[in-house]
């Protein structure tokens, strides 16, 4: 099959890349390198240097291709707070041009990465996709209108679409930006080097966490099951652990002595957050391999930034 993977020289996007390159499939990669690194792709891979709102390049891109997998996104609830209109630009707007851009060439499916951040704040502490969704940040509101974009603009034109909610993806190859850094790179890197492990509120707040590569796995099989009936599947690991749980693994994996820290004005304001993933199980033959103990092993020792405990 002939792939296209927008945001493809990302964390995920290059996972993903990489796994259908191997398994013998024409990939081509758009990305405009604003946080993706094109060097995690194996070489044979056409990339493309672009920006998702580019509709001429878009058009070029999508000749021959089955299946675009849209991942191009910009990715942090802190940032988006700061910066709602460059989010709504890329996230929203970079959907819209990208659904007008594969309407017009004909391409058969779309799978978008979608985020179980759009659910926001819940009574129920399991999460299930019938929920009404309650987005907390301009980054949440910004996957639920790319989720209707697609699913709206796919339903006129006749092209097939899934959106996968995926919820905290981590694993080898996550960027640790000095600004707003993800939770489990961080806390491997500050563990190792005995730094400062900041909890954002109590730190009895929990979120799914989920192996890269089973975020992987749910993508590849959403690109190619038969049947599409359900417009959006959660894809998480189905268990839920405190940042404070998080911690204790971390610092027990890595033999590190940080000191803990407490911000308690910090946090997105969602307490907890676990996936119901039985529709991922019934619909894409989903099952979540990697536990959070073995997949934190696995990132330290894949993962060269984490090399000589650095
Ligand atoms: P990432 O930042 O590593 O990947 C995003 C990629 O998009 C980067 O390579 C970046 O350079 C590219 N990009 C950004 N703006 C662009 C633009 N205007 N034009 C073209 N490319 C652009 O983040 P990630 O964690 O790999 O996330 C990938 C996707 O998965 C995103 O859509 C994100 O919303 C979604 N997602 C991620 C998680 C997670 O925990 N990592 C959870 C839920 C959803």
């Amino acid at each position: 099959m002939n792939y296209l993977i927008t945001g493809g020289a990302g964390f995920l996007g290059a996972a993903l890349s990489n796994r259908l390159n191997r398994q013998g499939h024409h990939v081509r990669v758009l990305d405009d390198l604003s946080t993706g690194d094109p060097s995690a792709l194996d070489p044979d891979i056409h990339f493309t240097r672009g920006d998702i709102n580019d509709r001429p390049k878009l058009w070029t891109l999508l000749q021959d291709i089955d299946c675009v997998y849209h991942l191009a996104a910009r990715v942090s609830v802190p940032e988006s707070i700061l910066f709602p209109r460059d989010y709504t630009h890329v996230n929203v707007g970079g959907t819209a041009t990208l659904m007008e851009a594969i309407r017009d060439a004909g391409t058969k499916r779309i799978v978008l990465a979608s985020s179980g951040a759009i659910y926001g704040d819940q009574k129920e502490a399991l999460l299930s996709e019938n929920l009404l969704p309650h987005p907390r940040s301009p980054y949440a509101v910004s996957k639920l209108s790319a989720e209707w974009l697609v699913r709206t603009i796919g339903e006129l034109a006749g092209v097939e679409t899934i959106c996968l909610r995926v919820f905290n993806a981590y694993g080898p190859g996550q960027r640790i930006p000095a600004a707003h850094p993800p939770v489990i790179p961080n806390f491997i890197r500050q563990s190792m080097q005995n730094g400062t492990l900041i909890y954002h509120g109590d730190g009895n707040q929990t979120r799914d966490y989920v192996y890269v590569d089973d975020v992987v796995n749910a993508l590849v099989s959403a690109g190619t099951v038969q049947e599409i009936d359900a417009p959006v599947i959660n894809i998480g690991s189905g268990t839920e652990t405190s940042v404070r749980e998080l911690a204790k693994l971390v610092i027990d994996i890595t033999g590190g002595d940080p000191e803990e820290v407490f911000n308690p004005r910090a946090g997105s304001g969602v307490s907890c957050m676990r996936a119901d993933i039985s529709l991922a199980k019934e619909k894409l033959d989903y099952v979540p391999l990697v536990p959070l103990d073995m997949g934190l092993r696995l990132t330290m020792e894949k993962d060269p930034q984490f090399k000589n405990g650095s």
